[in-house]
């Protein structure tokens, strides 16, 4: 879960946006050259031909500026993941449990008494923490990124808080990267399950579906789709990224599932395989 641990950053983040970006999505004219004041007072012949020169380069460059970057992302030969949370920042948690029949005894207005019986969950076992499972997955996929002969970046390697923008800073440093962040879920109805994977738009619908896919076809999960979100690790990173949540925690049927090792490890070999596929 990671709406929660931005949201502040978020919204400061939300009034600072990149230039290049805004004159591409607002459908406006380009931007003023840069060189205009340059190019306008021209009084000689040579004043002439030099102020020519510079709107010629202003010409060249300028769509440099405004257009935007193609992703290849079947080219990348460096994979960045990072799990999610770390440190002090423990993401969402659960304390795991089981379901026992309850019997209680409930007397009507007329005195009546009656037995109802429900379903009710009771905590058994041990607190599981997001910052945990998303270091284990994340650990589980790079030993099968690396045994495919693909380069990985871990952003954190053991429980250490590193802020989102260090993360970022990590992953755009790379060349020929894609950086996927890996998280589980949390929802406001303990019914709320599945998984679902976020994309940062730099190619990578088609990509973000293909690990969507592989994630959903584990038994017993359910496909929530592909999705946009504002989220500032997939905003700032320059280029291809995806957020993948691999299950709510709050849902006890499928925290137990997660708890489990094995279960994991389905996980972090199928993010694996459509990673590996996607290259091919
Ligand atoms: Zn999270």
């Amino acid at each position: 879960m990671i709406r929660s641990a931005i949201a502040a950053e978020n919204a400061y983040d939300e009034r600072i946006s990149t230039v290049p970006s805004k004159i591409l999505n607002s459908g406006k004219p380009f931007a003023p050259c840069p060189l205009a004041d340059s190019c306008a007072p021209a009084r000689s012949d040579s004043g002439r031909l030099f102020a020519w020169i510079l709107c010629l380069l202003c010409v060249a460059f300028l769509p440099g500026c405004v257009t935007p970057t193609y992703y290849n992302v079947k080219d990348f030969t460096t994979v960045v993941i990072d799990a999610g949370h770390g440190g002090h920042d423990s993401g969402t948690s659960t304390t795991l449990g089981k379901w026992v029949t309850v019997r209680r005894v409930q007397r009507s207005r007329g005195g009546k008494r009656k037995v109802v019986v429900t379903k009710e969950r009771v905590a058994t076992g041990p607190r599981i923490l997001e910052k945990d499972l998303a270091l284990d997955v994340a650990r589980r996929l790079q030993s099968k990124l690396r045994a495919a002969g693909l380069r990985t970046v871990m952003t954190r390697r053991d429980d250490t808080f590193i802020p989102l923008d260090g993360r970022v800073e990590i992953s755009n440093a790379q060349r020929k990267s894609i950086f996927v962040a890996i998280h589980f879920n949390e929802g406001r109805r303990t019914g709320a399950c599945g998984v679902e994977t976020y994309h940062n738009n730099r190619g990578t619908p088609e990509f973000a579906g293909r690990i969507e896919r592989a994630m959903a076809s584990l038994p017993g999960e359910v496909n929530r789709g592909v999705k946009t979100a504002n989220y500032r690790v997939l905003r700032k990173s320059r280029g291809p990224a995806l957020l993948l949540e691999c299950g709510f925690l709050s849902n006890p049927d499928e925290a137990a599932r997660c708890a489990t090792a094995a279960y994991r490890e389905q996980i972090a070999s199928r993010i694996a395989q459509a990673i590996i596929e996607q290259r091919q």
